[in-house]
């Protein structure tokens, strides 16, 4: 079983002729898991829990049951509760939480017989871009490990592409499924919003997280966002689409597409290697019938500003519910109440989200609202009438998913604005609600992957899977895998 080139759907149909059965087929991952743990890659493996499933799956395979993913070993970003498993969001503060429930999209690919390979590291709460904010320690690139792995999805990143795990789940608040994908080389969707359920998800910012999947390519891509989409009452803000088949569609000819290119998103600023491979993929798209649009997107630039004041506002209010008292760190020693709070609290918190809740409150308090919160509110909305009146002009934009390849540890360190620039073209896709992409599209000359993004308009996931899908095969980069995993290749 060569792992390193199988695609998703070549495992699932392994599974369905016993040519394997999903107990091996964990096994073995779980093993290149343990033979890779240097990588950080995961907070929690339990293997006789995720034995006792695949054993399950094999139960509903030998009955004749086949839903695509049944039997299929899929890592958890750590955000996700999955009832009985530790759920840390990288965190101290939740160190000792164990979800007494799934999350929406855990409960969906336990229905579909997938089984939970363990829960990967993140940034904490989800509040970075490289990986490095993590209580558990930072994830490795796997391309080049003294390299981050980008952020906060690094973990399900990372594993991925050393493929620890042929499908992994992640979530994006300002760029975290496709900035990690760049930087690691492989395949991200980031739905709408509300395509996927929230339920469960280990809230940062409301109104911008959303979950989402990572794979080598989109069409496996589309195999777990067909599990994962769909109406959760539990999650007020999910939207009430019919349930799709998103591989349905994935060969659609690209005849005609209009790809935009927002003049903001081609200038200084992005490397040269990354600007080189962006013109390659575009050429690539040219010769499968797709037509270049340049389009404006005037407020790009307030993206990154009005991110930071609206994701910490409403970070301060759902990091309020760390408390010490229900669930949780609590310190040791305090005095009265107020002391036991504030001193979990303390405690609990890594400093990258320390410094979010003092913004967040900052920016909420009277006298202070209107200049920062509401202002950002109404910039919000014209960066979303941004992309409206682009997609009037255009099928889908493009352009790079981050300005650089993946940078080394302790790079941008010494000033948070650096980090938070590393979303500036991935940002106002969540700001927006729109789905967006990352797809590998070549190498710079260090041997580092660099990404594409695809954005579309609202619920044109379908579209984008399939624009992703065509160039994937006319093309191999989806399928390189880095120097580390050839080397614990098995036959
Ligand atoms: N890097 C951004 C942040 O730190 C986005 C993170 C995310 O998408 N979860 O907030």
């Amino acid at each position: 079983m060569d792992l390193n080139r199988t695609s998703l759907t070549a495992l699932a149909q392994g599974l369905r002729s016993r040519e394997f059965s999903s107990v091996e087929l964990t096994r073995t991952y779980l093993e290149r898991m343990a033979a890779h743990s240097s990588l950080g890659c995961f907070i929690t493996v339990d293997p006789e829990r995720s034995l006792l499933q695949a054993k399950a799956a094999d139960a509903r395979l030998a009955r004749g049951e086949s839903t695509p993913l049944m039997g299929i070993p899929v890592a958890h970003k750590d955000i996700f509760c999955a009832s009985g498993w530790l759920t840390t969001c990288g965190s101290r503060m939740l160190s000792n939480f164990v979800a007494p429930y799934d999350a929406h999209v855990i409960q969906r690919f336990n229905e579909a017989g997938a089984v939970i390979l363990g829960k990967t590291n993140m940034d904490e709460f989800a509040m970075g871009s490289s990986n490095e904010t993590s209580f558990y320690g930072p994830v490795r690139n796997p391309w080049s490990t003294d390299r981050v792995p980008g952020g906060s999805s690094g973990g399900s990143a990372a594993a991925v592409a050393a493929r620890l795990a042929p499908l992994a789940t992640a979530s994006d608040t300002g760029g975290s499924i496709r900035q990690p994908a760049a930087l690691c080389g492989i395949t991200g969707l980031k739905p709408t919003y509300g395509r996927v359920s929230r339920y469960g998800m280990i809230a940062y910012a409301s109104s911008l997280d959303q979950g989402g999947v990572m794979a080598p390519s989109a069409a496996d891509i589309a195999l777990g966002l067909t599990v994962m989409a769909g109406f959760d009452a539990r999650d007020a803000t999910s939207v009430a689409c019919p349930e799709e088949d998103f591989t349905a569609q994935l060969a659609r000819p690209l005849e005609g597409l209009r790809i935009g290119l927002p003049r903001q998103y081609f200038g200084e600023g992005t490397s040269v290697a990354v600007t080189k491979r962006i013109e390659e993929a575009l050429e690539v798209y040219e010769s499968l019938g797709a037509r270049r649009v340049v389009v404006d997107l005037p407020h790009s630039d307030l993206s990154v500003p009005v991110y930071y004041v609206l994701a910490p506002a409403e970070a301060s209010s759902n990091l309020s519910r760390y408390d010490g008292v229900r669930y949780g760190w609590r310190a040791s020693q305090y005095g009265d109440l107020g002391e036991m709070i504030a001193r979990s609290r303390a405690e609990g918190f890594g400093a990258e989200v320390k410094r979010r809740i003092l913004t967040g409150t900052y920016v909420l308090s009277k006298g202070y609202y209107d200049a920062y919160y509401l202002q950002a509110q109404r910039v919000r909305r014209l960066i979303q009438q941004d992309f409206l009146a682009a997609f009037e002009q255009c099928d889908v934009l493009m352009g790079p998913t981050t300005p650089t390849t993946a940078f080394a540890f302790g790079a941008k360190g010494g000033d948070p604005v650096e980090m938070y620039l590393s979303d500036i073209f991935t940002i106002g896709v969540n700001l927006a609600g729109l789905p967006g992409m990352s797809i590998p599209v070549g190498f710079d000359e260090v041997g580092l992957p660099v990404g594409l993004q695809i954005i579309g308009p609202h619920l044109s996931e379908t579209r984008l899977l399939g624009v992703a899908h065509r160039y994937q095969q006319a093309t191999d980069w989806h399928e390189r895998v880095p120097a580390l995993v050839q080397g614990g290749e098995r036959g």
